[in-house]
């Protein structure tokens, strides 16, 4: 499955999509796909947004990564659900969720401007109407009214440790909110020694999933965080102070 154009195969990869996630894009869906990934080629031309490049890495990397985080819940996602990408970068793991699941509303976080930016001129091309996004840090928007407790999915992919992804996350969720944590490599020592600082946000570590990516075999893990009770107010801390001084 290799090609020198810019052109994602996405037809070849059915069924992949089918065996791993359960589920296959709609034709428009993987047009949306075509056109995020020429989106971010362009938009590479400018800035610094992704290594990944290569048609057959790209999806691998960035369309079926982001979207198996949600495999295991992906029955139980509702129309009208609200979900927020926290340090999303290039729009991941936040535009292909989008793409799969039109009928949630998806807000896209990032403390980096340029990069909100150029998501701003991205959204519009792709024609999608459920993307919203957010210039800030995790740590003031998760103060801020209109945005604490009022989620009920948070992605982190990339963005820091666990247990400091955690405090982005657990307080931007209402109760019986999910947050779910992309990571690579991942030891029952690390979900042990994440136990306190889930606990003390307010939420329990429901379950670790492994997923072997389809084309290179490699790892990886999704760390699914629930609040159990919402997340008291001294959290997350000021910012900067999360990833200073990790709660454990
Ligand atoms: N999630 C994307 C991905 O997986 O491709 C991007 C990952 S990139 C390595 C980390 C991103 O998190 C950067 O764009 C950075 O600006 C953002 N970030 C880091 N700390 C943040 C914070 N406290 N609040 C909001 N965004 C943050």
């Amino acid at each position: 499955m290799t090609n020198d154009q810019n052109v994602l195969l996405l037809p070849q990869m059915t069924e992949v999509w089918q065996e791993t996630l359960n589920w296959q894009p709609a034709p428009e869906q993987q047009q949306l796909f075509q056109k995020l990934y020429e989106g971010i080629l362009s938009g590479n031309r400018q800035l610094n947004l992704t290594r990944i490049t290569a048609p057959e890495e790209f999806w691998e990397k960035h369309l079926w990564d982001s979207l198996v985080g949600l495999a295991p819940i992906w029955q139980s996602i509702t129309p009208g659900q609200r979900i927020i990408d926290i340090g999303t970068g290039a729009g991941f793991p936040g535009l292909p969720v989008a793409i799969a699941f039109p009928n949630t509303a998806i807000t896209l976080l990032d403390s980096t401007r340029k990069k909100i930016t150029f998501l701003q001129t991205l959204i519009p091309q792709l024609e999608i109407n459920n993307v919203t996004t957010l210039v800030g840090r995790a740590e003031a928007i998760g103060q801020k009214q209109q945005h604490r407790h009022s989620y009920d999915i948070a992605l982190v992919r990339a963005v820091s440790a666990p247990s400091v992804c955690a405090e982005y996350a657990l307080p931007l969720l209402k109760q019986g909110g999910l947050a779910i944590l992309y990571r690579g490599h991942w030891t029952d020592e690390e979900t042990e020694a994440l136990q306190p600082a889930v606990k003390k946000l307010g939420g329990r570590i429901e379950s670790v999933e492994k997923f072997t990516t389809p084309l290179s075999d490699s790892v990886r893990h999704c760390l699914f965080l629930k609040v159990l009770s919402p997340t008291v107010a001294k959290f997350p801390r000021a910012v900067g102070l999360p990833a200073q001084d990790p709660l454990n």
